[in-house]
């Protein structure tokens, strides 16, 4: 008999298993998994008194908090769809996406409702706006704490539901257009919750601090599977080096998963305070982007924390690869281990992942040919919602198409070599932009290094860095340039350096090279998106 893989099962264990031990670890309270499961019926309840049953959509917009934490479930139990918003947005994205996803509950931070003020005419859907943290009722809006305590906190009757109903609804971040909905289903989450489980050893020991925001899909994916192995969980508003090395000491956090420049700045601040004890309790951090070795070693050698990389992205629930070093392979040097760290690695159980050319064959091992990467997985999307021209780009054959490139070496490790739109095409030669910030993160000087292509009269493109340099340190563009062609092939050395305070970035932490490139390519038609 086939029993349909569900979300709602993995709080459901965790209470039968783990009903008296923490759950969520807050500045203000802390529940055991019981207090949690409690709290979520009532927001179940909840729901249904709005009108909310299967199928319906319900948005949250609210940085990592319990109260969201209760929303994946509470949501979910209903079969109905969580639509967790990216907090970095513009209010007419807000409209856009409430509009278009049918949002029929909005949960909000008080801290935000001021981006949804000025629109609260335009949304067409909404029925109800649930504040969390607001004290008093007033010009509708519904206080959270107020409302949820109305409602009784015995099991809600879960209707009929499929493991391919759709769970979760994450809009892109729209650098194309209109942002798209990712559809993923109970099936595909569940999926992935599982094989990160595996990949990432989560044991019920574990402390997660959410640094990821939980709008973003690897932030999303944790609440199931630390959930269903009974781990602690502790969320992060604002994402500050101080805060989080206080919460990873006061909490003894296990575990975290970041994105790199979130994690080179706990590098920087731990640079300068030599107080900073890197917690004895932290084993791993997990992070996506390709770092260079240099950047693995520090994070080991200076935080003594176990770095993961993981490669994956929204279409994909998220993840398809990660690093893996393999229990027999104790031989290796620690230099080795780094290395191979740097590169994305293997697929996840149950991901087939592949580096194709323009002919859709795979490119030979070692062959330093640059592919790009396809994958057909049981955790790829259903598609994109009310929009099957774009899914049917970009699945094609059962194979969803990344748009990332990578070679693959000697041992069939995938290395990332960079997004087919960062790819600088110079003379002919293509260049990979993150081989190129590897080296110029290899200098003392530099903190943050963004490398993109540039019009240019002879070769087409050039490489040119935008650099940040670390506090009290200085560099010329001279030097930087012979730094990376002492280092690099000529062709590959940026041609030009120029020097910001700043790099423009996405909620998630990562650099936008898109708002980097437009100033060049205006009128030149280069694809910058
Ligand atoms: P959008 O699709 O809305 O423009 P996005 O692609 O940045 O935004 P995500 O789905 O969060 O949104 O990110 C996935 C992308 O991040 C991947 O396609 C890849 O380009 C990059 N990425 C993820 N992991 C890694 C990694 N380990 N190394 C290099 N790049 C990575
Ligand atoms: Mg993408």
């Amino acid at each position: 008999m086939n029993v349909p893989m569900l979300l709602p099962q993995f709080l459901d264990r965790a209470v039968k298993l783990y009903g008296k031990k923490a759950a969520i670890i807050g500045e203000k309270q802390t529940y055991t998994y019981s207090e949690v499961n409690n709290r979520v019926n009532q927001l179940s309840r909840g729901l249904i008194e709005t009108g909310v049953g299967k199928g319906d959509r319900v948005a949250y917009l609210a940085p990592n908090t319990s109260e969201m934490y209760e929303g994946f479930y509470g949501v979910l139990q209903l079969g109905a769809v969580m639509v967790p918003l990216n907090t970095r947005l513009k209010p007419e994205d807000y409209v856009y996406i409430l509009n278009h996803s049918g949002s029929k509950v909005l949960f909000v931070d008080h801290e935000l409702m001021n981006q949804i003020e000025p629109i609260r005419e335009q949304l067409t859907m909404v029925e109800a706006i649930i504040v969390h943290d607001l004290e008093q009722a007033g010009d509708g809006l519904i206080p959270y704490e107020n409302w949820l305590e109305q409602f009784n906190t015995a099991p809600v009757d879960r209707p009929e539901m499929d493991e391919n109903d759709l769970a979760t609804l994450l809009y892109t971040s729209g650098t194309t257009g209109k942002p798209k909905g990712v559809m993923l289903s109970h099936r595909s989450n569940f999926l992935h919750a599982l094989t990160s489980m595996h990949h990432l050893r989560v044991s019920d020991r574990d402390v997660l601090l959410h640094v990821l925001p939980m709008f973003h899909v690897n932030g999303w994916g944790s609440p199931f599977y630390y959930t269903a192995n009974g781990a602690a969980q502790v969320f992060l508003k604002k994402v500050v080096p101080e805060e989080i090395f206080r919460k990873v000491n006061e909490y003894g956090v296990s575990v975290m998963h970041m994105a790199p420049t979130v994690l080179n700045g706990l590098l920087q601040y731990a640079d300068k305070q030599e107080t900073v004890k890197a917690a004895s309790n932290l084993r791993i951090v997990i992070a996506g982007s390709a770092p260079p070795p240099a950047f693995v070693k520090r994070v080991e050698e200076k935080l003594h924390w176990e770095f993961i990389q993981v490669y994956g992205m929204t279409e994909a629930s998220p993840l398809i690869t990660t690093s893996i070093i393999r229990d027999t392979q104790d031989h290796l040097t620690n230099d080795e281990k780094y290395r191979l760290k740097s590169k994305a690695g293997y697929e996840f159980i149950g991901s087939e992942v592949k580096v194709v050319n323009e002919d859709g064959d795979e490119v030979a091992h070692d062959s330093h040919e640059i592919g790009e990467i396809v994958v057909r997985s049981n955790t790829v999307m259903e598609g994109y919602w009310n929009n099957p021209e774009e899914t049917n780009h970009i699945i094609r054959n059962g194979w969803y198409h990344t748009g990332d490139m990578a070679v693959v070496d000697e041992q069939g490790n995938i290395e990332i070599a960079d997004r087919k739109k960062d790819i600088i095409i110079s003379g002919g030669e293509n260049i990979s932009s993150i081989e190129v910030e590897g080296v110029l993160y290899d200098h003392p000087a530099v903190l943050e290094a963004a490398v993109i292509a540039v019009p240019h009269d002879k070769w087409g493109e050039t490489p040119q860095a935008i650099v940040v340099l670390r506090e009290g340190h200085e560099a010329s563009e001279d030097e930087l340039i012979t730094f990376a062609r002492s280092r690099l092939a000529h062709f590959k050395a940026p041609t030009i350096i120029v020097f910001v305070e700043e790099l423009p970035k996405t909620g998630s932490g990562k650099i936008q090279k898109v708002h980097l490139r437009k100033d060049y390519w205006k009128d030149k038609g280069r694809l910058v998106n």
